[in-house]
């Protein structure tokens, strides 16, 4: 219940993602990219879609002993 119903023409950002269901180029698993993370990586103005589940890219920032996280890229 949003009270007014003033803004239901903008852009629901919850309608414009849907699970979808993509397969990881490292394992050849299929993995859900979920719409929040949509939501997310179009936050951050990535326009492609993730490549790797989860647990590769997980493992990969393992590996690079990146977990720390600098921004680079
Ligand atoms: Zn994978």
């Amino acid at each position: 219940m949003s009270g007014k119903e003033g803004r239901r023409q903008g852009v629901s950002e919850n309608r414009e993602f849907q699970d979808k269901v993509l397969t990881c180029a490292d394992c050849g698993q299929e993995f859900t990219w979920g719409a929040a993370e949509q939501a997310f990586f179009k936050e951050k103005g990535f326009t492609n879609e993730p490549k790797r589940c989860k647990d590769c890219r997980d493992a990969k920032k393992v590996q690079r002993g990146d977990a720390g996280g600098k921004g680079s890229r």
